[in-house]
């Protein structure tokens, strides 16, 4: 079997290596001279609407899938009509505009936060009247790690924001108070069977995700199982094939849909060490037709992001249970690089090898 990958970075470098073992080889369309997923696959060098490349993928792939939501609709469609590809394009469709994700979500009767569509100055002053502030201005397209936004907690940061992202396709949404952020994972197979990945609970600095325990702590059965019944109505309306990510928010006893990602997730990386099948295995397993493995934890995990610095690898692998992740990739300013994960047989032993690895290395948003 020889599965094709858009895109070359970590998760598609981590999706290659899960591949290797079972028997699968892996191919990745990247521009880049050197994309961090080819030290684990071949790689085919174009832009992701290179007709010719994506050919030349084609030609190397029995199944195509994508390890980040901004791939051209067109381009997924184009590959769709010559060989499988998995998860569907729609699913890019519906993530990659936030206000096609937030009605998606709400025609499927899935809460979200207050939202509203902005394209002009006007529509922005009405919406700050209905939904009222404290709001978040983002656009609808290409954000991600809390690029293209604004927080409004004045009616005085609206003209900063509009300075800013005025011109573009918006939406504002009612800022959340929430308690805290969880995403839950599942996984759909071509067959319709679904697995579930415990609740996850994730912790965002500067906009960019910092460090994720899992299973969640304090969550009550019932809590997560309206999480994944979410994810299963999503997932059953799409004919979802692969690993699907959801962001929450949680607000008291509510949870509301931030975001989801047709791929695997950065807050599902501890599946690496903390669940019987990782996340990057089951996606594969998924895409290429296979049975999907178990997605329950084993112990408990603490999942930290290396963020824009080199750590001393020495130093991280003396803390016990610690995995280390390297993506192979120059540290630069916001750039995730790597991750380690701490495997811990109950909570209090993960809260304590958290905290020694916070102390020893100090992972900063650098
Ligand atoms: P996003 O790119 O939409 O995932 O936003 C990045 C981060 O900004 C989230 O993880 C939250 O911490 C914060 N954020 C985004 N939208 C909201 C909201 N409506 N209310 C409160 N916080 C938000």
């Amino acid at each position: 079997m020889r599965l094709g990958i858009l895109g070359g970075g970590q998760l598609g470098r981590m999706l290659a290596l899960s591949a290797h073992p079972l028997g699968i080889t892996s191919t990745v369309l990247d521009p880049g001279a050197d994309p961090c997923a080819a030290a684990a696959a071949r790689h085919v060098r174009g832009e992701f609407d290179d007709l010719q490349a994506l050919y030349e993928l084609v030609k190397r792939s029995d199944v195509i899938t994508y390890e980040f939501e901004n791939v051209p609709v067109e381009s997924a469609h184009w590959l769709a009509e010559r060989v499988p590809v998995f998860p569907p394009p729609k699913a890019l469709e519906v993530s990659q505009d936030r206000l096609v994700e937030k009605s998606f979500f709400e025609s499927l009767g899935i809460p979200t936060p207050p939202f509203a569509a902005i394209d002009t100055r006007e529509q922005f002053d009405v919406a700050i009247r209905d939904i009222g502030l404290p709001a978040v201005l983002k656009t609808r397209r290409f954000g991600y790690d809390g690029k293209g936004q604004a927080v409004l907690r004045t009616p005085a940061d609206a003209e900063a924001a509009w300075a800013t992202l005025g011109g573009r396709p918006l939406i504002l949404e009612g800022f959340v108070p929430f308690d805290r952020e969880v995403s839950v994972l599942a996984v759909r197979s071509r067959t319709g069977e679904t697995a579930f990945y415990p609740l996850v609970e994730n912790e965002h600095r500067e906009g960019m995700l910092y460090r994720s325990i899992a299973p969640a702590s304090g969550t009550g059965e019932e809590l997560t199982e309206r999480a994944c019944e979410f994810a299963l109505r999503v997932m059953t309306e799409l004919n979802y094939v692969g690993v699907l990510a959801i962001e929450w928010f949680q607000d008291g006893p509510r949870l509301l849909a931030n975001e989801m990602a047709p791929r695997v997730h950065n807050s599902g990386h501890w599946t690496t060490e903390g669940a019987v099948t990782s996340q990057f295995e089951n996606h594969v397993r998924a895409v290429c037709g296979l049975p999907l493995g178990s997605a329950v934890a084993v112990g408990h995990s603490a999942l930290f992001n290396l963020i824009g610095s080199r750590p001393d690898f020495a130093e991280v692998l003396a803390i016990p249970n610690a995995h280390l992740h390297w993506y192979g990739k120059e540290p630069k300013p916001r750039r995730k690089v790597g991750h380690v994960t701490l495997t811990a047989a109950d909570a209090d032993e993960r809260t304590r090898l958290a905290d020694e690895f916070v102390r020893r290395i100090n992972p900063q948003v650098a």
